[in-house]
């Protein structure tokens, strides 16, 4: 197998050599076709924190196709070198596959808020499932201490340690990736690194991300994690029931976020953090199917999202009991 090592400080190179051992990725080729197609000065700012990653990408992931130009057998191909660079890291055979879109359904979030108590279990087991990096810390829910009064995010806060939850004068707002159906960080990416797909679940394929971190800036929930540095999940916790699209370990330099555990639901099964609340808080279920507990739940209770304004229409709820 052969190595191309890159140089992301050669933006202005030449990039005469993409398969000669030169300091090429292809990362680096799709940040100059992406810069070269828009012309914008602007992008080149945006990527100027990559320029100083260092990275090691193989000739067969430099030749990938995008997500969803391969065929099935290419795309077994790539599972089956993914999970090889899994049992060589990790020293663990992962199950991991290219879970698809089920026909009918559609999934939709909502969360009591007046079960809430901040313990943030849901957080945690988020962190477990989907093999987030423990250093640097990257988390895909925020869970916001909120003043009595208002639905305004903005107002949270994130850090919060009191000995007791909940605590008398705040209620507890949890955030993660909305699913929009409006998703303005769909729109955002230059290279179509991340999609909707046919669920509803906006999804990122991180070996076409390039880390520009346009769709981080275009969230309004502040939804979106970008791998600064080596993402570190030590060899025990690592989870090794995986998908393409969701959990499998992610390199260095692109972009992550909740896919409402992908991996999981696509195969009947509820997200994590649904399973790990204390209090019941969550529900999750197929909208397209009127006898669904979220089908009640959206008929029945006083629903809202968060910024309704910004027009993403979100596919995540929220409720008060009264
Ligand atoms: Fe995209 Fe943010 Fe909406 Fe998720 S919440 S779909 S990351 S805009």
């Amino acid at each position: 197998m052969n190595t191309v090592h890159t140089d992301n400080d050669n933006l202005e190179s030449d990039g005469s050599d993409e398969f000669t051992g030169g300091p090429i990725s292809r990362r680096d080729f799709l940040k100059r076709t992406a810069v070269i197609s828009s012309g914008a000065a602007a992008l080149v700012a945006a990527m100027s924190p990559l320029r100083l990653l260092e990275e090691t990408v193989t000739a067969e992931e430099f030749v990938q196709k995008h997500y969803k130009e391969m065929t099935k057998d290419e795309m077994d191909k790539v599972i089956e070198r993914i999970k090889g660079k899994v049992e060589k890291k990790y020293g663990v055979t992962p199950t991991l596959r290219d879970h698809k879109p089920i026909d009918g359904v559609e999934y939709v979030y909502a969360l009591n808020l007046s079960r809430c108590n901040g313990s943030r279990r849901c957080v945690h087991a988020c962190v477990n499932e989907n093999n987030q990096s423990r250093n640097p810390e990257i988390q895909y829910i925020s869970v916001l201490k909120m003043p009595k009064g208002t639905l305004d995010m903005e107002q949270g806060t994130r850090s919060y340690d009191p000995d007791v939850v909940p605590e008398e004068d705040s209620y507890y707002l949890p955030v993660q990736c909305q699913q929009c159906e409006n998703p303005p960080c769909v729109k955002a990416c230059p290279v179509e690194a991340t999609w909707q797909e046919k669920d509803g679940l906006t999804v990122i394929d991180y070996n076409w991300c390039i880390g520009c971190r346009y769709c981080e800036a275009a969230c309004p929930y502040w939804a979106r994690r970008f791998n600064f540095a080596e993402p570190e999940v030590p060899k025990d916790r690592l989870n090794p029931n995986m998908g393409y699209l969701s959990n499998r370990p992610r390199p260095k330099g692109v972009v992550e976020k909740c896919h409402f555990c992908l991996h999981r639901t696509r195969e009947g099964k509820l997200p994590a953090c649904l399973e790990a609340c204390p209090t019941g808080a969550r529900i999750f279920g197929n909208i397209l199917d009127p006898d669904s507990e979220i089908s009640y739940v959206l008929k029945n209770k006083r629903v809202f999202v968060l910024k309704e304004e910004a027009g993403t229409m979100p596919r995540f709820f929220y409720f008060f009991d009264k």
